[in-house]
């Protein structure tokens, strides 16, 4: 068959079955199979030396089955063909453990390790080894990838791949789906209350005629959504936050008529889909998360199956163990508020891999790459400077054929306050998106 790929490997894992399984089938797609006679090998993953294939020395993590802190003090990054690599173990055509290092990466091996959480006890992009080595913005996976598409084509030209093509999925939290509206008259009375103290005039002159209906809710701007998205004919993801109320979640009521219906709304939007933001709270506890899980099936009469973490709040591996036992499929908090770029190296779809248990489970991790807040707060850009750090970082994407999925939210689309003019920057990645790859 010419699109299977014969690999030499003894002593296989699971560990082994995942990494290549996502690089020659997810990433490149070809099949691989494994080969008794090493005489049959394109890809020889062994320690015993080969005159021909590909040659490749394995650096030993696949091989182990528990989570070794000394791991961390064996990675030192090299340059390697236009890009960097780690885990270098021979000299030949592969001189690092290509399979290993993803493995690394994508398992997110580093955040089971002893490592300093931020505020939210959070793992920070400061404690990440691809921040630390400048390479947090390369798709190294995607490019390690294609790079062993090459040198296997120079070895066997019939080969034939199927790789991935440049994909865009836009993912839109809504936190809170009005700004004013629907929240109730104590906590718009005690909004009315700071707004005074802090003399905010923008939102002391809006509140009253939005509670009056006489102006639109800043917050409330899903027509707008709703036309962009179909104008660009674009896939969205939409994370509806059903928590209680607190310091963290300030969403609208799930008891609230007029946002079910707009959930039920959003649900019905062309290219949409709809799944659970669970809120800052639930993550202390299993019982109000059920709770969520349940709030939002009684809207859509379905069972939640995609979920976001509010605020990224996640902890590895006990939050995507949760989500797996509640039924999640499709996971999206993988990825940084405070850095643009790939939290887990790689601009693709994948399997969660715990390793805590060693095994690959059923729930795919489609990690983000530029957040909202990011250009604005965290690199301080305006919009302009924003949509050139974006293209450059979307360019990147589809040089290697990935997935870019930017997180935004309805309010940073508002046009209001710290988002005025910033709906064009939106904008420009739906159309980005769209155009083939330019300088
Ligand atoms: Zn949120």
């Amino acid at each position: 068959v010419s699109n299977t790929v014969n690999i030499y490997c003894k002593n296989r894992t699971a560990r082994h079955d995942f990494v290549f399984s996502l690089l020659f089938e997810e990433l490149l797609g070809a099949q691989y199979q494994y080969v008794n006679d090493s005489n049959q090998a394109l890809l020889n993953y062994s320690n015993e030396s080969l005159g021909f294939g590909i040659n490749c020395i394995p650096h030993g993590l696949l091989s182990e089955d528990t989570i070794r802190a000394s791991v961390q003090d064996e990675i030192s990054f090299e340059a390697w063909g236009g890009t960097s690599c780690f885990f270098k173990t021979g000299s030949s055509t592969l001189p690092f453990d290509l399979f290993s290092a993803t493995f690394y990466l994508v398992s997110r091996y580093e955040e089971y390790l002893d490592h300093t959480p931020d505020v939210h006890l959070r793992f920070s992009a400061e404690s990440s080894v691809l921040l630390k080595n400048k390479v947090l913005d390369k798709p190294l996976v995607n490019l390690w990838a294609l790079a062993l598409k090459e040198i296997m084509l120079e070895l066997k030209p019939q080969l034939k791949f199927k790789p991935r093509s440049f994909q865009f999925i836009s993912t839109l939290d809504i936190d809170q789906a009005w700004k004013f509206k629907h929240k109730g008259i104590i906590r718009n009375v005690g909004g009315f209350v700071i707004d005074l103290i802090s003399l905010n005039t923008e939102n002391l002159k809006a509140r009253i005629p939005v509670i009056l209906g006489i102006k639109t809710d800043p917050f409330y701007n899903f027509e707008w959504q709703k036309e962009v998205h179909s104008k660009e004919k674009i896939q969205t993801k939409y994370f509806f936050l059903l928590g209680n109320y607190s310091r963290y979640d300030k969403n609208t009521s799930y008891r609230n008529r007029s946002f079910k219906r707009l959930i039920k709304e959003v649900s019905l939007f062309t290219r949409s889909r709809v799944g659970i933001h669970p809120s800052y709270l639930s993550n202390m506890s299993n019982k109000q998360l059920k709770k969520e899980f349940k709030r939002l099936n009684n809207v859509t009469g379905k069972k939640p199956t995609l979920s976001r973490q509010h605020y990224l709040m996640h902890k590895m591996p006990e939050t995507y163990q949760n989500l797996v036992a509640f039924g999640i499929k499709e996971e999206h908090t993988m990825g940084y508020s405070t850095h643009l770029g790939f939290r887990a190296g790689i601009a693709a779809p994948f399997h969660f891999f715990d390793l805590s248990t060693n095994t690959k489970t059923d729930m795919v991790l489609y990690p983000f790459c530029a957040m909202d807040i990011t250009p604005l707060h965290y690199r301080n850009e305006n919009p302009t400077e924003a949509i050139l750090t974006l293209k450059n970082l979307m360019n990147q994407v589809k040089e290697v054929g990935g997935l870019f999925i930017p997180l935004w939210h309805n309010e940073s689309l508002s046009e209001s306050g710290r988002w005025k003019d910033w709906r064009k920057v939106y904008q420009f990645l739906l159309e980005e998106s769209n155009s083939s790859l330019s300088s």
